[in-house]
């Protein structure tokens, strides 16, 4: 299976938090990491007057479930002490489940495609980047959600 992963950070060094998440994934077993964007600095979105966020997506090919790759992912964010103080508040690493395959899942732990993909331009970027050619399970290409999304101050950082 092909899993796109967003990665996000806007708290202690955030882009470190990204580069170690990344070799995280690659280090996943049964997982293999192949390809990643370059970092991208958003304005956050969400409560109050947070810190920039730091972005990129990942490709991992993975022989876990959607649910085993869920708790992996869950795994390493805890490893970051990434703690859940309110909704959208700050963190250290967010790790969520973009794409897998051409699948569309809707239970309570896990929804695929993300339910707000198709509004993020921190994702939609990064994703673009390393999947120019993608199709979303509903059609749709990523360049014409892409085109429909503002970058709204998202800068490629390195
Ligand atoms: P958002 O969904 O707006 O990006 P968030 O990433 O801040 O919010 P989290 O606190 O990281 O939200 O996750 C809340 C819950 O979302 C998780 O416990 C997880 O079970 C659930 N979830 C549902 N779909 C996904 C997905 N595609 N990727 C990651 N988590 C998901
Ligand atoms: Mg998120
Ligand atoms: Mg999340």
């Amino acid at each position: 299976m092909l899993a796109y992963i967003g990665l996000g950070s806007n708290l202690d060094n955030p882009r470190a938090q990204v580069e170690q998440a990344f070799a995280e994934l690659a280090a996943l077993s049964g997982c293999e990491l192949l390809a990643r964007s370059p970092l991208y600095g958003s304005t956050a979105i969400g409560p109050g007057e947070q810190p920039d966020y730091v972005n990129a997506v990942g490709l991992l090919k993975t022989e876990l479930t959607p649910l085993a790759l869920l708790d992996a992912l869950q795994a390493i964010e805890q490893s970051h002490r990434r703690v859940r103080l309110e909704h959208w508040g700050p963190r250290t690493l967010d790790l969520d489940i973009l794409l897998l395959d051409n699948l569309s899942i809707d239970s309570e732990r896990l929804k695929v495609p993300h339910p707000y993909l198709t509004q993020r331009s921190f994702v939609l970027y990064p994703l673009a980047d390393i999947a120019p050619a993608l199709h979303l399970p509903d059609g749709r290409s990523l360049q014409e959600v892409v085109a429909l999304c503002p970058r709204d101050g998202l800068a490629q950082i390195e």
